[in-house]
């Protein structure tokens, strides 16, 4: 590979055992079996740069919302040595409650969203509450005062952040999701987030059932599949397979690193 290569990780920072088939896909085959979701925040690192995917829900949402901490998403960075508070890059993927909360522990950082993400999140798409519940005010609220600090980076489509990590607009499970494309020693890797919840969305063309728009959702797949070397580079953005499907990171069984090659 021409371009630099970066480590990538997968820190899981919360998980919810309830959960169900019939929530996690459009069209279950079987409502009531058992589907657990994790939840994650992924670090890119490389030649002296770190850029942090999505920042975790916060601690009152998740109270609100009847999900723990296994690690806050500033203790689970620091396992891997990265200090939150001197983070130079946020890449927030979309604006939904467990993707971006948290901008306090990141005060040096730049945001980076997509154009269309704030407009849904600020906009009239808010006034249903389908589309309003799975955002939370203040993680929108701490979005504009970002904006009006001057630490948000609107990126139109696709955009290169670094040499080898570029930002792509998907749409389809928000207004404006975003997924990273990431150069590894094993190729071109993609960390979705929620452009696919689990790799049985992607695979089956079986979509999560939260979704602003289902033929960009359905799109987003063919793109994911275009920018990725092989479906297992494909990372998505809650399936408790990614922590089984990588090498963990030792003395930390809850982060992973996805840039090497898959160990089952
Ligand atoms: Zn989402
Ligand atoms: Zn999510």
């Amino acid at each position: 590979m021409s371009t630099r290569s970066y480590e990538v990780f997968a820190l899981r920072y919360a998980t919810l055992a309830a959960r169900t088939a019939g929530e996690n896909f459009l069209f279950p085959d079987d409502h009531g079996a058992p589907m657990p979701i994790d939840y994650f925040l992924w670090a890119i690192r490389g030649g002296g740069r770190t850029i942090i995917v999505d920042t975790g829900f916060s601690p009152d949402a998740g109270v609100r919302r009847g999900r723990q901490f296994l690690h806050s998403p500033e203790a689970a960075l620091k396992a891997i040595g990265i200090d939150a508070a001197s983070v130079p890059d946020v890449v927030i993927s979309h604006l939904h409650w467990d993707h971006a909360g948290n901008w306090e522990i990141f005060p040096g950082a730049t945001f980076h969203l997509q154009d269309s993400e704030m407009a849904y999140a600020t906009g009239r798409c808010m006034c249903h509450n389908v589309f309003r519940r799975a955002m939370e005010v203040e993680d929108v609220v701490g979005a504009v005062r970002n904006v009006f600090a001057g630490r948000v980076r609107f990126h139109d489509g696709t955009s290169e952040l670094a040499p080898g990590v570029t930002l792509h607009l998907i749409g389809g499970h928000s207004g404006g999701q975003q997924s990273v494309r990431v150069a590894t020693a094993r190729g071109w890797l993609v960390l979705a987030s929620d452009a696919t919840h689990f790799w049985a969305n992607i695979r089956t063309r079986n979509p999560f059932p939260l979704v602003v728009d289902v033929a960009r959702m359905l799109e987003g797949y063919r793109i994911l599949e275009a920018l990725a070397d092989s479906p297992d580079h494909i990372i998505p953005g809650h399936d408790p397979l990614v922590l089984k499907r990588f090498p963990a990171v030792a003395g930390h069984p809850d982060i992973v690193r996805v840039d090497l090659p898959p160990v089952a």
